[in-house]
């Protein structure tokens, strides 16, 4: 009988909501644990984070010291590294503070900052370690999580989803907000993968799959300017979740620096 692949799944800074991707696969875990060994998942149960595995998905940013040298040895210990969700892909909600250095957001946040220890700059963790594959989203989609580990369990590379959302979106025959009811919507530059979720629900886009290959968000933040929006509402759309994520990041500081200029 062959020995199953193992599995490690690891927290770095983040809210937990990608693991739980894992969970609510439900039934459909109960049958994937019967291929896989899991290893080290804190939140399931099983706890060994030092264990050597096929497979390690790593969710959250890296936000301090200590960090760095877990998702070092968590690198040592894998043959693959998977980063699910957007605080390990890119760094997160929490990466807004990389936005301002003068480190004022400390003692606005926390009576006594100087207990605080935090990195100067939230990393995701591909500026640290090697990754072999990227899950975006916030949280990832489960399907998507489930297509990947049949894959690997094939032994065969998991496709990157490359599309932008308004491919998923016309697919699913919806009425475009942004043209037919000029709202702002992030669907043209964000990656898909998420089955067009706000659109269906009568919203746009709010970028949480991050930015997709080849885009032009330049000329996205200029119709938005023409539906009416001030250049600060553009920056906010632009530094959602992903807003370490370039080209997001530059398109909303650009913005910004619009709305600074007399
Ligand atoms: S990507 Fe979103 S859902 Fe996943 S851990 Fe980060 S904040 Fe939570
Ligand atoms: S609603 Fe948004 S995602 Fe859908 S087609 Fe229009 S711009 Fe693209």
């Amino acid at each position: 009988m062959n020995t199953p692949i193992s599995v490690a799944i690891h927290k770095f800074t983040s809210c937990d909501g990608c693991q739980l991707a894992f969970l609510n696969l439900g039934e459909q875990l109960l049958a994937l644990v019967q291929r896989i060994h899991i290893a080290h998942f804190a939140e399931m149960g099983p706890i060994n984070p030092h264990a050597k595995v096929d497979i390690s998905f790593v969710e959250g940013s890296i936000s301090t010291a200590e960090e760095i040298e877990r998702i070092q040895t968590i690198r040592d210990n894998s043959r693959l590294l998977i980063t699910i969700g957007a605080c390990a892909t890119s760094g997160g909600l929490q990466a807004l503070r990389n936005l301002y250095d003068d480190g004022g957001w400390l003692s606005s946040v926390y009576a006594s900052p100087q207990h605080i220890q935090s990195l100067a700059l939230v990393k995701p963790v591909a500026d640290l370690v090697r990754v072999d594959f990227e899950l975006w989203g916030c949280p990832i989609d489960r399907a998507q999580l489930l297509y990947v580990i049949n894959d690997l369990l094939l032994g065969v590379t998991p496709r990157e989803r490359r599309d932008n959302l308004c491919v998923t979106c016309k697919g699913e025959q919806q009425v475009c907000h942004l043209v037919a009811h000029g709202q702002p919507c992030l669907g043209p530059v964000t990656r898909a993968g998420c089955g067009a979720l706000c659109p269906r629900f009568g919203r746009g886009c709010y970028g949480c799959y991050g930015p997709a290959p080849s885009i032009n968000s330049t000329a996205l933040a200029n119709r938005l300017q023409g539906l009416g929006l001030v250049p600060e509402q553009i920056a906010r759309l632009f530094h959602g979740i992903h807003n370490n994520a370039e080209p997001f990041r530059q398109t909303g500081l650009t913005a910004r620096q619009q709305d600074k200029t007399p």
